[in-house]
């Protein structure tokens, strides 16, 4: 019996998110041949999405377009879904696990009567099993699961399964779904208002350049922002530096901030507390740089550099300024 896996394209500003081609590929591996692999695309002008999403292995691409999907609400984002899921009918539904599909995740697993699986890091398929991995207690353990039947619902943790690739073969076919909200939404999305300005998003960032109490500053963060640029990362923080006020909330990273998983993180004047450890132990590679030799952070570290952020970092700048172009 063959299976639809749908995937929903997550985007912000007319780019598509890269996590979308991480939960295409998980899609990949979940599928056997003869499965259809279809994607929906929700918001407006999504016409260079699509055509950007068309070079994927997909069966087919779904738009949705409409004023009021212009900025997310889940309201509406769902009554457009569960109308394309008509005309789909999805098996599976990969997402991931961002804002919005953290927020949509259980609501459509509720409307397919799905299971749902959170936060998932990988995915094997072994025969007719497939077997999820996710993280537990803070990425001390992983668990392993599969779903007892389909349908199911998945969303995906950004950074951790590899995007899938342009085929560069056959076009997906793109259709066109007419929309027409209910005039009774509940709320409405004025506007969005982003405190954050950085090009690359925290979440998905390859490399973070992070910054503790340590900065002293909100101008302390400047050298991590110009190290963050010239390594096409994005900045971070701890909550010690948030509380001080050197940064906005919107950067934390820990329990009760992101969870973050490039390939590598730059603590800069961050001592290394559990609930920080929380938000970015799983990253590939930490590199600490703190003048206390004795902070937490070394411990977890991979590399550590003792010594004053204020003078290490400028100097890490110049050379990948001097290296990388
Ligand atoms: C319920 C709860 C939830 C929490 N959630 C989070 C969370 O999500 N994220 C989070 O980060 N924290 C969280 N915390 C707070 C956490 O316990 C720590 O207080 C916080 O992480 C400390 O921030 P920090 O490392 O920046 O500051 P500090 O612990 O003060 O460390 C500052 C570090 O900077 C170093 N330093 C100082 N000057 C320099 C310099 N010039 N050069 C180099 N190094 C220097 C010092 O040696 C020190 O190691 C939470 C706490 C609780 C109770």
């Amino acid at each position: 019996m063959s299976r639809t896996y749908t995937i929903i394209a997550d985007h912000r500003e007319g780019t598509l998110r890269q996590v979308t081609l991480e939960a295409l590929q998980a899609a990949q591996i979940a599928s056997l041949e003869g499965d259809r692999i279809t994607a929906i695309i929700m918001g407006t002008q999504l016409e260079s999405l699509a055509e950007e999403l068309a070079a994927y292995p997909l069966s087919d691409i779904h738009l949705i377009e409409h004023d009021s999907l212009q900025h997310y609400n889940a309201e509406a984002y769902l009554s457009a879904l569960f109308g394309v899921f008509d005309t789909v009918r999805p098996d599976a539904v990969f997402i991931g696990h961002t804002a919005v599909g953290r927020d949509l995740a259980p609501a459509i697993a509720a409307r397919l009567h799905a299971g749902q699986m959170s936060d998932v890091t990988s995915i094997e398929r072994s025969g007719a099993k497939i077997m999820f991995t996710r993280p537990l207690h803070a990425g001390k353990a992983f668990e392993k699961k599969v779903f007892a039947d389909f349908p199911w619902v998945v969303t995906v943790r950004p950074n951790n399964i590899p995007a899938a690739q342009a085929s560069g073969g056959q076009q997906a076919q793109v259709v066109r779904t007419t929309y027409s909200p209910t005039p009774s939404l509940r709320s409405v999305v004025k506007d969005v208002v982003l405190k954050t300005s950085g090009k690359v998003d925290l979440t998905e960032a390859k490399i973070v350049v992070s910054g503790g109490r340590g900065v002293k500053s909100a101008d302390g963060f400047k050298p991590l922002e110009e190290l963050a640029e010239v390594l096409n990362g994005a900045v971070g923080a701890s909550r010690g530096a948030c509380d001080a006020g050197y940064c906005d909330y919107a950067l934390q990273i820990g329990q009760t901030g992101k969870v973050v998983t490039p390939e590598i993180y730059i603590a800069c004047g961050i001592s290394g507390a559990i609930q920080h450890l929380a938000g970015m132990s799983q990253s590939r590679i930490i590199i600490a740089i703190n003048k206390d030799p004795e902070a937490p952070i070394i411990k977890t570290a991979d590399y550590s550099i003792v010594g004053d952020l204020f003078q290490v970092v400028p100097l890490l700048t110049q050379e990948f300024r001097n290296v990388l172009k």
